[in-house]
């Protein structure tokens, strides 16, 4: 019987890098995002690693349809073990510029949708005893950098929450733990690139070279290969004790 996994946001960039990971290791994947090809790219990965693979393309704005996000990959394998809160999105502004719609945004989606859909998912997975929540933070759940308000306080709070939830699941074999990543390339970061070129009024190349990298030791985007092994050893039957912690991967950037 293969383990179930779902991982929001993993129709693009680091959720489909870990989704990819996962189906390659056995896992059948509930696939979530809003790309209009989302259910090619999901099919596309099962084909590739024959696992069972589903798709939604719930709006994570919305509680309601986050809780059915849970609801249908239930229904759809008859379980779920690994939930990966990984879908988010930025905006790079200074505060007296920062939109209020943009503000909200970021929290609900990076933020609040983890609460839920963690909260849905509690039952299930204390009742089989087992589960194991992956939240995808970010080195800005544990830096702050400037221009950055909502993203840094969704980040900050996700790991906040990642502890509480470890807590609350030791006695259910129930797992929480948040991976913090540099810079990734991938879809969001080629648009911050251009939002902090203008806010910094820099460059493309200046941007990735004085302002991104800046701050890791090592001076390389991080990659999706890191991002995964690290995801799937969290997930791991022998990873029970492995909980409440928020786990790097910026390149030494936090080691400053
Ligand atoms: P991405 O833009 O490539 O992918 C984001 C995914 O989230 C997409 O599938 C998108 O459809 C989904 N999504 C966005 N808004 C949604 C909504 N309202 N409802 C449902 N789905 C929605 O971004 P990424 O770089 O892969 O980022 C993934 C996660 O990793 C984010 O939480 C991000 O903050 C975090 N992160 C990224 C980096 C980086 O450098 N790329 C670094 C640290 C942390």
């Amino acid at each position: 019987m293969n383990k179930v996994a779902l991982i929001t946001g993993s129709t693009s960039g680091i959720g489909l890098g870990i989704a990819e990971g996962f189906a390659k290791a056995g896992y059948s994947i509930m696939f979530h995002g809003l790309e209009a090809n989302g259910a090619s790219i999901a099919k596309e990965v099962g084909g590739k690693y024959n696992v069972e693979v589903s798709f939604s393309n719930a709006n994570l704005l919305v509680a309601d349809e986050v809780e059915k996000l849970i609801e249908q990959t239930i229904k759809k394998f008859g379980m779920l073990h690994i939930l990966v809160n990984n879908a988010g999105i930025q905006y790079v502004a200074p505060i007296e510029d920062f939109p209020n719609n943009k503000y909200e945004n970021i929290i609900a989606i990076n933020m609040n949708a983890a609460f839920y859909a963690s909260k849905k998912a509690w039952e299930f997975m204390k009742n089989q005893n087992f589960g194991r929540i992956i939240n995808v933070s970010s080195v800005h759940g544990l830096r702050a950098s400037e221009f950055k308000t909502a993203y840094v306080a969704s980040k900050h709070g996700v790991i906040g929450m990642t502890k509480v939830l470890a807590l609350e699941g030791a006695e259910y074999n129930i797992t929480c733990n948040a991976i913090c990543p540099g810079y990734v390339k991938t879809p969001l970061v080629e648009g911050q690139i251009k939002d902090q070129a203008k806010a910094h009024n820099m460059s493309a190349e200046e941007v990735v070279e004085k302002v991104m990298l800046k701050k890791q030791a090592v001076k390389e985007f991080v990659s999706l290969e890191t991002i995964t092994d690290m995801a799937l050893l969290l997930a791991k039957d022998s990873s029970s004790t492995i909980t409440g912690t928020s786990f790097a991967l910026d390149g030494g950037w936090s080691a400053q």
